[in-house]
């Protein structure tokens, strides 16, 4: 069965780097990586992430 990934670029947890070799980093689980950050939680743990958390929809107007 395929893993199934949360999608980190919804989580409120996500955040971008500027490091080019690593763009894409967890805050709550504090590292960067090239890949998805869940992608990274899969490969260590061999279980979905579970601290996913959606982020609320943007305001009309708001950046
Ligand atoms: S908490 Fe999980 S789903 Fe959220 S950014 Fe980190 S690895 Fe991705």
């Amino acid at each position: 069965m395929p893993p199934d990934y949360p999608n980190c670029l919804v989580c409120v947890h996500f955040k971008v780097t500027w490091d080019p070799a690593f763009p894409r980093s967890c805050g709550v689980f504090g590292f960067k990586s090239r890949n998805l950050p869940s992608v990274e939680v899969f490969a260590s743990t061999g279980r979905r992430c579970p601290l996913f958390q959606e982020r609320p929809p943007k305001k009309p107007g708001t950046n």
